[in-house]
């Protein structure tokens, strides 16, 4: 039988979406003007709450732009001059690149994330570590945090109790799929993170990159289906002997345009990484072969 050559089929190249619009009585979107192959038409970022005091769920990668638009939308979309608190997804620079904007605008806010050390910037004084399953309240919304590390070790997903949404940050996105480190990545854990997550009572997905997604257990089982198709892909390759990552990259990754195949070959190391700790690859000088 014949194996589809890829599952997700959309991508976000050329996505356009708004500078900020309100997607539920209590969320609210500002884009982080930061577009770019991975980043799609730039990082959402999210006010939460119904009050005067909202919640800011990342701040995006730092571009002005992004604060003013920020500024705007939290008088004209929230009505509110003041945020409660900031929360940030992951130490990834598109995330919390924008903590000292949203300060110079709103004074010296609290900052929470589960640590990275090593990788946190924002200075450990001014941010306040969270647990895997912190719960924060602010007037009218509760978001609980689910640790979901693989795309990086410290990432949270917040689930909004209120609306039974879930913001997934960079582990699961609103069009074609998410990168996953081979260095400071792990792909066994990132199975684990998305298995986890399709246990939850979940209606709508805000991803941290493209749009509102509404058909959350699918879009999480098309990501699961997507990385095992992987799997069985690097596995066929190397069926014929050993390869070397590229030639593995250039097997499977035939409708991909070569300026991505750099991103691909991080790709494929996460999987023969993963396929290496479940001992059925193992590497030689730099090739790859069957155990
Ligand atoms: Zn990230």
């Amino acid at each position: 039988m014949d194996r589809p050559a890829r599952i997700v089929t959309d991508s976000m190249i050329g996505m356009k979406l708004p500078d900020y619009a309100r997607l539920s009585p209590r969320v609210a979107t500002v884009l982080g003007h930061n577009p770019g192959p991975f980043t799609g038409p730039g990082t959402n970022t999210f006010i939460v709450g119904a009050s005067r005091r909202p919640i800011l769920l990342d701040t995006g990668q730092g571009v002005p732009i992004w604060a003013d638009f920020l500024v705007e939308a939290m008088t004209e979309l929230a009505h509110a001059r003041e945020l409660d608190r900031i929360v940030v997804t992951h130490a990834h620079p598109d995330h919390d690149g924008g903590v000292a904007q949203a300060r110079e605008r709103f004074g010296d806010i609290m900052v929470l994330k589960m640590p990275w050390p090593g990788h946190d910037k924002v200075s450990a004084d001014s941010m306040t570590a969270i647990g895997p399953d912190a719960v924060i309240e602010a007037d009218g919304v509760t978001l609980r945090a689910i640790h979901t590390p693989g795309h990086a070790p410290d990432h949270l997903c917040y689930y909004l109790l209120e609306e039974r949404a879930l913001f997934t940050g960079d582990v699961v996105l609103g069009a074609g799929t998410t990168v996953i480190p081979d260095d400071t990545g792990d792909l066994g854990q990132y199975m684990d993170s998305l298995h986890r997550l399709l246990e939850l009572d979940i209606e709508t997905i805000y991803p941290a990159h493209g749009p509102v997604i509404h058909n959350p257990k699918e879009k999480i089982r098309e990501y699961i289906a997507h990385r095992q198709l992987r799997d069985r892909q690097i596995l066929d390759a190397l069926e014929q002997g050993p390869l070397e990552v590229m030639a593995i990259v250039k097997k499977i990754y035939t409708d991909v345009p070569e300026y991505l195949h750099p991103a691909a070959a991080r790709s494929v190391r996460s999987h023969l990484k993963k396929l290496g700790q479940e001992r059925r690859v193992t590497e030689h000088e730099q090739r790859w072969s069957l155990e």
